[in-house]
């Protein structure tokens, strides 16, 4: 960024801008530096972006800002306004709030290097000014510790949204036509006529204000005659032709700024203001965006005119602050003004899951509940746990929950339970998707059964029947559908498969919490079914746990005591059972957040539509939404790219972190080779080759998924 001081022969580069620039609505299409001539010399600036190596001040490329400032040196004070209604930062209309940090930090540094400038007054320009309404200047202003110092309140009619005119004011108006009142517009030379409204208004400043005008007669006349079609001169004559009020005028293409505005007590008597400012606001100025009437204050600043305010206000105005703040040009802070927002300016990180922030959004409930728990003393199989699994039956519709370690083993204590229930045999069968998460299948080794691998559909990444039925042998004994990424599987068909074979079904449904198919909640569909609330689920613990759900009584009992070293009754163990329990303190984790679940889903069903709306890129394939959308709660947002590798270094490069579920099958994991030998399953290996999850929570906001879409979009090999 180069920052350059004012100088006549960039008066054109700098005009040029104002009219192009985010604020040049109201600043100013009059020559602003022309007319400021005798003020804003000295140190207003202009700011070039970096691109620009030898500055070309014939031309406004790369001009990215103008700062109009003027400097008192008895002060060391510098004025981003003196006198006048404005001030502050003008800059090109794309830019960031970032982009004006930097900007303004460069500005405030320059002073205080540059001139040895202590304080900085900045008032900054009002947004129903700018053309985008947005303070960023304020921003900046913050970071740089700048304090607001006055306020000043002004009056602005919106002329295409203007409130009524008061009754009271229209029958003042009516009242001076009555009498013979005329507006009249005072041209250039007509130097008697200023003259004799000058009078007028140095009465009522003098006798009512206290003050007198900041310019004389003389002055004016002189600025009229160099600004002739901005600075107008109103008056109102009364029927002998004698001047009974008045208003300057300064004009810009979109706001008429009422100045010097006066009436003698003839002129009150008989509503000649109100006929003057029925013209202006309904006539003369019906084309313009604002009529601006001004800073309404009294004694120098001191006490707000509010006779004056709801006068305008009847008129068909209302209120605009016009704040002014105080800036101590000290380094330190400055310097400090852009530290460590470089990068978050630059680009957007976005977390795949930031499981920090998702468990701060429970707080401080949540360390309250876990704080009880530790205060009670109870840390296993206790009242938590009790309430949870209720919860949880509640939630999902099933008749009973039986919490334990893990996902794995929810299903591992399933299957155990119902091998020994239905005297199920080493060499049993257990179907299962080919591309799952591994726990899957190991659940089915370490129950001591087989699982038989079958491939997925593309359409939805799940298995389905028709697969399932070519892999029914003899010896299957279950069917074990996993809901991948959180969509549920198709379990019409699965069921009346399973229920034709006489096979148990039992769901994987620790991608899926919450979902519903046909009115039943995922999990509770077949005959029983398995969570997992590791951290990560779309229910997640602080740690591990899991759950079993199931109507079935006897399968509820068994896994159950199986969980607990295979004792219903402390000390009397029934079967070789395992250690696997959830603690009080995950429990209570888990009672905190399941409340929001169903608001978390819809969240991520909103991200996940979102995706699928803006997504637009050749090379990538989408995952669908389902159409009964509440069949999915996308716990991962799945897309396939070819490309997928190069993909991920790109995301990852933009600072958008992408997981891949799963980069290799369980049949061609280096655990499980021996088992399952050379097989080939295409459709699960395409997926694992192809798939990557995009970042997807609860947490994630609609300006981080429209930045991923904004980067997908623009992705090429
Ligand atoms: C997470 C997960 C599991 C295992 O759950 P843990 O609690 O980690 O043991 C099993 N199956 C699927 C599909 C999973 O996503």
């Amino acid at each position: 960024m180069k920052i350059l001081p004012y100088s006549v022969n960039k008066k054109e580069v700098w005009n040029a801008f104002v009219e192009e620039s985010k604020q040049g609505t109201f600043l100013l299409d009059r020559n602003f530096m022309d007319y400021h001539a005798d003020r804003f010399f000295d140190c207003s600036v202009l700011v070039y972006s970096d691109d620009i190596d030898d500055v070309n001040i014939d031309s406004a490329d790369n001009l990215i800002a103008l700062f109009p400032a003027n400097w008192v040196q008895e002060e060391k004070t510098v004025y981003s306004h003196q006198g006048l209604t404005y001030g502050g930062l003008i800059t090109k209309p794309d830019v960031t709030q970032v982009e004006v940090l930097k900007i303004l930090q460069k500005v405030f540094m320059y002073y205080e290097g540059y001139l040895g400038a202590r304080i900085l007054v900045y008032k900054p320009i009002p947004y129903i000014y700018s053309s985008v309404p947005n303070h960023e200047d304020l921003y900046a202003l913050f970071r740089a510790g700048g304090q607001l110092c006055s306020r000043g309140v002004s009056t602005t009619v919106s002329v295409q949204h203007p409130l009524n005119m008061r009754t009271l004011r229209i029958r003042q108006a009516k009242k001076a036509l009555e009498n013979g009142f005329y507006i009249e517009r005072v041209k250039d030379g007509e130097d008697t006529c200023l003259r004799e409204y000058w009078a007028v208004l140095e009465t009522v400043l003098r006798e009512v204000h206290n003050t007198k005008p900041v310019h004389t007669s003389d002055e004016m006349s002189l600025l009229m005659g160099r600004f002739p079609r901005q600075i107008r001169l109103f008056v109102v004559k009364n029927a002998e032709a004698r001047v009974v009020a008045g208003t300057v005028v300064f004009e810009t293409n979109t706001v008429a700024h009422i100045q010097y505005i006066a009436s003698s007590a003839e002129g009150k008597k008989y509503g000649a203001l109100d006929l003057l400012m029925r013209h202006l606001c309904g006539e003369r100025y019906k084309d313009k965006e604002f009529i601006d009437f001004g800073i309404s204050t009294e004694n120098g600043g001191r006490y707000l005119n509010e006779g004056l305010i709801f006068q305008k206000e009847g008129f068909g105005g209302r209120s605009v602050c016009y704040d002014t703040y105080k800036v101590e040009l000290q380094r330190d802070v400055l310097h400090k003004m852009h530290e460590g927002l470089e990068e978050m300016g630059t680009r957007m990180m976005v977390k795949f899951l930031d499981l920090k922030a998702l468990s701060q959004s429970f707080e401080p409930v949540l360390s309250n509940n876990m704080l009880r728990v530790i205060k009670s003393g109870w840390y296993l199989l206790g009242s938590e746990n009790k309430q949870f699994e209720e919860n949880w039956c509640k939630y999902v519709g099933s008749q009973h929950a039986v919490l334990c370690a893990n996902g794995l083993d929810a299903l591992k204590l399933i299957l155990r339970a119902y091998k020994k229930i239905y005297s199920w045999s080493d060499d049993n069968e257990v179907i299962v998707p080919a591309n799952t998460y591994i726990a899957t299948v190991l659940a089915i080794r370490e129950a001591g059964l087989k699982p038989v691998l079958v491939e997925p559909q593309m359409s939805d990444y799940n298995i389905h029947a028709e697969q399932c039925k070519r892999a029914i042998t003899d010896k299957t004994c279950a069917i074990l559908p996993v809901h991948l990424y959180g969509r549920v599987c198709d379990m019409d068909e699965i069921l009346s498969l399973a229920r034709e074979h006489n096979l148990c079904v039992i769901e994987d449904a620790a991608q899926a919490h919450g979902a519903i198919y046909k009115g039943r909640r995922a999990g509770h569909i077949g005959d029983a079914g398995a969570f997992s609330f590791y951290p990560g689920k779309n229910l997640g613990a602080l740690g591990d746990a899991g759950c079993v759900v199931t109507d079935d009584k006897q399968l509820a009992d068994m896994v159950r005591s199986m969980a607990n070293y295979g004792s219903r009754e402390k000390y009397v163990n029934e079967y070789e059972g395992v250690n696997s329990r959830t603690d009080e303190l995950q429990a209570a984790v888990l009672n905190v957040k399941l409340p929001r679940l169903d608001a978390d889903n819809a969240h991520r069903r909103k991200i996940a539509q979102r995706y699928i709306n803006g997504i637009k890129n050749p090379m990538i394939v989408l995952p669908q939404m389902p159409e009964d959308e509440m069949e999915a709660v996308w716990h991962v947002f799945p897309i396939r790219c070819a490309e997928r590798n190069s993909l991920q270094t790109y995301l990852k490069e933009a600072s958008v972190e992408t997981l891949i579920h799963y980069p290799i099958p369980p049949h061609m994991q280096e655990a499980l080779k021996e088992l399952f030998g050379n097989v080939s399953f295409p459709i699960t290996q395409r997926i694992h080759n192809e798939e990557l999850s995009l970042p997807i929570s609860p947490i994630m906001t609609v300006e981080e998924a429209d930045y991923v879409i904004d980067l997908l979009n623009k992705f090429v090999v």
